[in-house]
């Protein structure tokens, strides 16, 4: 009787683990495109649905690219660099400004199975900064480049080169006058190139008119962007791009473009893409405490991002959360925020889209 109880149980426990190994999928992509405070009243349906809308759209160029056998960096760089185009995200068009009035952009990417890794920060002229991280990484003997020399590099490397201007938003401008005016800051004059105020109302009554409408009410929202993926290889990679803080000040840099802060990526466990309050990741190490969990401790992907979202930044005061992908397919999602727009989606399991707390 006793051995075949056991016999059913070691046949369950069998069943289980077949059904596991079958589950784990190929290939597996998560993108974020920033966490804040974004609550269901913050959002038109109109907004609420243009965000769904970029997150799906990205999950699937990113899922398509890794379902027909590319890598998670290019996965990672296809859709990141749809994000930076779209204005709805503090990346690329559509970045914050700093105090003196400049759209200054850091990004980040790392291939977890080399460890190589690209960043570049305060570059003002690159119209895909993620493009000018995957150069710093697979062109140059760097891993960081900063301002001025990386410029020199982007155009050397002949990537995008756009006007300055071309990342000026209003709705960022209009936040940046808010923030500067809060803090007793003097308010810059327009940048070189930027619509006039009268220019732009009356692009405001065509198409602009939209865009701003959906973005009315983002200034609370924070809107970096980031991917993590895992490739039918069993290689994974992170991704991070942002126009950091509005009204950084001094050269801030934040947390995207610095290893082990607001991303990391390494097949010994897990890939990261960090958002929020950057000085806070960067002291906590977030995205390289995850993976260390992971590594070191054994616990689940999902275990060790709460443990340092919900618990570690949770108590120094920090906001924002991860995105994370590990080798074994597992995926996992963490913020202490009100919101984060959020993808995922892998081989054999469907697109799940998200923004508020107690989306699925
Ligand atoms: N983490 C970014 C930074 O501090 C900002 C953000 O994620 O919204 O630069």
């Amino acid at each position: 009787m006793r051995s075949k109880v056991l016999g059913a149980v070691l046949a369950a426990v069998m069943v289980t683990m077949a059904g596991q190994a079958a589950a784990k999928p190929k290939w597996a992509i998560v993108v974020h495109g920033g966490a804040g405070v974004i609550e269901r009243q913050d959002l038109s349906p109109e907004q609420d649905k243009a965000y769904r809308d970029a997150m799906a759209k990205v999950a699937g160029v990113g899922g398509e690219v890794l379902k027909n056998g590319g890598s998670a960096i290019d996965a990672i760089e296809a859709s990141i660099k749809i994000l930076e185009d779209d204005p709805l995200f503090n990346a690329g068009r559509g970045a914050v400004f700093t105090a003196e009035g400049r759209n200054e952009l850091d990004s980040w990417i790392m291939d977890g199975k080399t460890l190589k890794a690209g960043a570049v920060a305060g570059v003002t002229r690159t119209r895909h900064p993620i493009s000018l991280a995957r150069a710093v990484m697979e062109k140059s003997p760097h891993v960081m480049l900063m301002g001025e020399g990386a410029e020199r590099f982007s155009a050397s490397q002949k990537l995008d080169q756009v006007d300055p201007a071309y990342f000026f938003t209003e709705r960022r401008w209009e936040a940046l006058e808010k923030a500067l005016k809060s803090q007793g800051l003097p308010v810059p004059p327009r940048p070189k190139g930027a619509p006039s105020v009268p220019e732009l109302r009356s692009s405001l009554q065509h198409d602009e008119g939209q865009e701003r409408g959906l973005l009315a009410q983002i200034d609370k929202k924070y809107g970096t962007v980031g991917v993590v993926a895992l490739d039918s290889a069993g290689n994974v990679a992170a991704g991070t791009s942002t126009g950091g803080t509005t009204a950084k000040r001094w050269g801030r840099v934040g947390d995207s473009p610095i290893i082990g802060a607001g991303t990391y990526a390494s097949n010994a466990s897990c890939a990261v893409s960090a958002t929020g309050t950057g000085e806070y990741f960067i002291r906590l190490t977030v995205a390289r405490e995850i993976c260390a969990l992971v590594q070191y401790k054994g616990l689940s992907l999902q275990a060790a991002a709460d443990e340092v979202i919900q618990k570690q930044l949770t108590a120094m005061g920090g906001d924002g959360g991860v995105i994370a992908v590990a080798p074994d397919g597992q995926m996992a999602w963490s913020f202490n925020t009100s919101g984060m727009y959020r993808a995922r989606m892998a081989d054999g399991q469907p697109l799940s889209v998200g923004i508020y707390k107690d989306d699925p």
